[in-house]
């Protein structure tokens, strides 16, 4: 959900940027500097929807909580039912 929603304005951190670098992912590095508000994440794979860099995802993705406040936000925010954490 948030991936599609909220992706195309993926956040990252100089961490995330450094690490990229270092393992290479040029094609990261180009893909970053275009945000669109209200797009999917440009990582985001057609259905069946996977993150196609998953291994090296940058922080924010890494530790958003489904059932997190973050995520509740989000989901009340668009009508859709919420779920504790797990
Ligand atoms: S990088 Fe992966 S986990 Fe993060 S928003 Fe994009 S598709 Fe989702």
């Amino acid at each position: 959900m948030c991936c599609i929603e909220y992706g195309g304005e993926l956040g990252y951190y100089q961490e995330d940027i450094a690490r990229w670098k270092a393992e290479g992912e040029i094609e990261i590095l180009v893909k970053i500097g275009i945000k669109v508000p209200d797009a999917p994440c440009t990582f985001l794979s057609d259905e069946p929807y996977r993150c196609t860099i998953y291994k090296t995802r940058p922080y924010v993705c890494r530790h958003f909580v489904n059932g997190g406040t973050p995520c509740i936000d989000l989901r009340t925010k668009h009508g859709l039912p919420v779920y504790a954490a797990a």
